[in-house]
C-alpha cells in the first residue's frame, strides 16, 4: 500500500524523531541503473548527506559495497562499510573547513525490490532501526527502489513499514558544501581504487554526477548502464535464439503429435478391422462347432443303431450257428447211418461173392483159383486178402478160400 506523502518534509513537527527527508531524484535514476541489470538480487547500499537548516535529513550522494549475502529476498553489507562511510565524512568535513556549512554524514539506507514492489518487510524494519540507532540524533532514512517496476519509496520510520513518499526534493548546494562533497566523492573514488571495484562496485554521485563527469571522475553509472545494455542486448539475443528454438521445437513436437497421431488412426482402423475380422471367423466358428455338434449327434446316434445291429446280428449269427451244428449233427448221423447201411450191403454182397467163388473153387485148378483171386481182389477193392489152402485132404481139386477182410474186422 502506499501512501503518498507529499508533506514529508514539513509534516513533523520539531519534537517528533522522525525527520523529514528530502532525497535527489537522481540518486534514484542512478541506484536503478546500477541494480537493474542485476535482475531480480536485491542490492543494499549507504546514502550521504547532511542536515540542511531547515532540519531537513538532504541525501545527496551514496554508494553501493559489495555484498555479503545477496538474493532475491534479502541483502547485507558488511558492518564496515559504516565506518569507512563516517570516516571519509570526517575527512571531507576536515579537508574543507567551515564553521556553519552543515557536516557531511552517513543519512540513510537505500536497498532494492527487484520487481516486488515498495514496502519494507520484517527484516527491513529490523535493519533499518539497528542501521538508524547507530547514528546521530537517530536521524536516518530509508529509500526502497524497485528498479523493474520503476518505482520508489521514501520511509521516515521503521514504524510505518508501508508509509512512504517520492523522493522529490530539490538539492541547492553552497559552494562550499559542493567542495566538501567533491572531496567526499574523491575520497570513496580513491577507497575504490585502493580495494577495488569488487570491494566498492558503485559510487553514486548523485546531484553531482554531471560535474564529476566534466572533472573526468570515472562514471560507475555510464559504465554499468552500458555493461547492462550489452547485457541486455546478449539477453535479447539469446531470448531470440531461444524464442526460435522453441518454435522449431514446438513445430517438431506438432510434427511428431501429427505423426504419432497418423499412427494411432490407423492402428485403430486396422484394429476395427481386424476385430471385424474376429467378429466374422467367431461366427462362423460357431457355426462349424453348431454343425459338428449336429454331426456328432448323427454319428452317436449311428454308432447306436450300429450297435443294436451288432447285438442282434450277434444273436442271428448265434442261431444260424445252432442251425447249422443242429443240421450238422443231423447230416452226419445220416451219413454215418448211411455209412452203415452202404457197409451192411458191402459186406452182404461180398458174403454172397465169397460164398459163391468158395462152391466154386472146390473144382479149381491152381490156375483158375490164382484167377478167381485176382478177380475177387477186383471186386473188393483189395480190401480182402483171398489166400487158398490145399493142405487139407492134399486134394489138388480142393481148395479152401481163407478170407481176411480188412475193413469188415473178420474172417470169412
Ligand atoms: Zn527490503
Amino acid at each position: 500500500m502506499s501512501k503518498k506523502n507529499g508533506k514529508a518534509k514539513f509534516a513533523f513537527g520539531p519534537k517528533t524523531k522522525d525527520y523529514p527527508a528530502i532525497v535527489c531524484t537522481d540518486l534514484i535514476s542512478q541506484s536503478e541503473a546500477f541494480t537493474a541489470p542485476r535482475g531480480r538480487v536485491e542490492m543494499g547500499g549507504l546514502l550521504l548527506g547532511h542536515v540542511d537548516e531547515n532540519g531537513n535529513n538532504v541525501a545527496v550522494c551514496g554508494f553501493f559495497p559489495k555484498q555479503t549475502e545477496e538474493n532475491s529476498g534479502y541483502c547485507e553489507f558488511g558492518g564496515m562499510y559504516n565506518a569507512i562511510a563516517a570516516a571519509a565524512c570526517d575527512y571531507a568535513n576536515d579537508t574543507v573547513k567551515g564553521e556553519k556549512m552543515p557536516k557531511l554524514r552517513i543519512i540513510g539506507w537505500i536497498h532494492t525490490h527487484p520487481n516486488i514492489g515498495i514496502f519494507l518487510s520484517a527484516i527491513d524494519v529490523n535493519t533499518y532501526r539497528m542501521l538508524r540507532n547507530q547514528c546521530h540524533n537517530r536521524r536516518f532514512m530509508a529509500v526502497v527502489v524497485d528498479p523493474l517496476k520503476g518505482e520508489h519509496g521514501v520511509f521516515l520510520t521503521e514504524r510505518k513499514s508501508e508509509t512512504f513518499s517520492d523522493a522529490d526534493g530539490v538539492i541547492s548546494l553552497s559552494q562550499e558544501l559542493e567542495a566538501r562533497y567533491h572531496i567526499l566523492l574523491d575520497r570513496l573514488r580513491s577507497i575504490q581504487k585502493e580495494r577495488g571495484l569488487d570491494f566498492l562496485p558503485c559510487i553514486l554521485p548523485g546531484h553531482l554526477r554531471g560535474k564529476r563527469n566534466a572533472m573526468g571522475d570515472r562514471d560507475d553509472i555510464e559504465i554499468e548502464l552500458q555493461k547492462g545494455f550489452f547485457q541486455l542486448k546478449k539477453q535479447i539475443v539469446q531470448l531470440n535464439s531461444n524464442s526460435n528454438q522453441n518454435a522449431s521445437d514446438v513445430k517438431q513436437r506438432m510434427a511428431n503429435f501429427h505423426n504419432e497421431l497418423d499412427i494411432l488412426k490407423k492402428e485403430n482402423q486396422t484394429l476395427k478391422h481386424n476385430s471385424h475380422a474376429m467378429l466374422d471367423k467367431h461366427t462362423h466358428a460357431i457355426k462349424r462347432i453348431n454343425t459338428l455338434e449336429e454331426r456328432l449327434l448323427i454319428v452317436e446316434k449311428l454308432i447306436s443303431d450300429l450297435k443294436k445291429l451288432q447285438s442282434e446280428l450277434n444273436n442271428t449269427m448265434k442261431n444260424i450257428h445252432n442251425d447249422v451244428k443242429q443240421t450238422m449233427i443231423k447230416v452226419q448221423q445220416e451219413i454215418k447211418h448211411s455209412q452203415l447201411q452202404t457197409k451192411n450191403e458191402t459186406i452182404d454182397g461180398v458174403k454172397a461173392v465169397i460164398r459163391g467163388a468158395r462152391m466154386k473153387a472146390k473144382m479149381y485148378t491152381d490156375t483158375q483159383l490164382e484167377e478167381l483171386r485176382k478177380e475177387l481182389h477186383v471186386i473188393t477193392n483189395g480190401d480182402i486178402n483171398i489166400t487158398t489152402d490145399k493142405s487139407a485132404n492134399n486134394a489138388p481139386q480142393i481148395a479152401i478160400l481163407k478170407v481176411q477182410h480188412k475193413k469188415l474186422n473178420g474172417k470169412e
